[in-house]
């Protein structure tokens, strides 16, 4: 079977500072997969690159069977590959479900859109409660869930969500986790970057270990959190 989205040998720079430095890696349909790693390692470049925001140096990237090289960004979402980016970018002054209306932007089935908006809602109930409130009166964590949501109105075959338990308390950080799981058992494929990497590393099938645009250490989620080096370098233990 090939994978749904196939990196290979990605390169990145800006100007001179090459910030992905040749990455390999695969996402298998239905998997959650994890790129995890410190500042500055990388991780967003690349999924910004994937999503089409960035032109890479180099190398290959396939997704669901086609190069998506030099595609346009909104032809890169129209083909079901949809980006929640870190620092959240919704939109403050418009309501939570004109956000959401955006997120549908490339979808003409009202019926279908309706329909969605209602599951980010069951989803998110906080986001049906202050539907008709402008966006900036959410906390950080429900901007969070806002920007999930919208990504989800595109109907993705493949999520990249960009650290989505950045500033979040602990059971808002629960609550997001609690819903990747979901949307994988909803058969929503996932790419989630991520600090926290005992959250990330839990929720994953396989895992990806970023330092300066590198790939240095890659296995099954269970694997890595196990890995004594994983575990010094980024879940805290000496
Ligand atoms: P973080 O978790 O801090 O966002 P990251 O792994 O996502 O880290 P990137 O944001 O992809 O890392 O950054 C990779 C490298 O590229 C860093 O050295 C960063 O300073 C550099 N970089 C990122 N964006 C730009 C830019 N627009 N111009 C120049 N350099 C950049």
């Amino acid at each position: 079977m090939t994978a749904l989205l196939e990196v290979e040998n990605l390169r990145v720079a800006y100007g001179k500072i090459e910030a992905v430095k040749g990455i390999t890696f695969t996402v298998e349909a239905g998997r959650i997969v994890t790129l995890i790693g410190t500042n500055g390692a990388g991780k967003t470049t690349t999924l910004r690159t994937l999503s089409g925001l960035i032109e890479p140096l180099g190398g290959s990237v396939r997704f669901d069977g086609r190069s998506i090289v030099g595609t346009p960004a909104h032809e890169i979402v129209a083909l079901g590959l949809a980006h929640s980016p870190e620092g959240r970018h919704i939109f403050p002054r418009l309501t939570i479900a004109e956000n959401l209306q955006l997120g549908a932007f490339l979808r003409k089935d009202a019926d279908g859109i309706g329909q969605d908006i209602q599951r980010a809602y069951e989803l998110f109930p906080i986001l049906g409660e202050r539907a008709k409130q402008a966006a900036g009166t959410l906390s950080g964590g429900e901007q969070q869930m806002l920007a999930m949501g919208r990504a989800l109105m595109s109907r993705p075959k493949l999520l990249m969500l960009d650290e989505p338990s950045m500033g979040l308390s602990p059971i808002m950080m629960q609550k997001i986790m609690e819903t990747i799981a979901e949307l994988k058992a909803t058969g929503t494929t996932i790419l989630l970057v991520e600090q926290n990497a005992q959250a990330a590393l839990s929720l994953a099938d396989s895992g990806h270990v970023m330092e300066v645009g590198k790939i240095v250490l890659s296995g099954s989620g269970a694997d890595l959190l196990h890995d004594e080096s994983v575990r010094k370098a980024y879940l805290g233990e000496d």
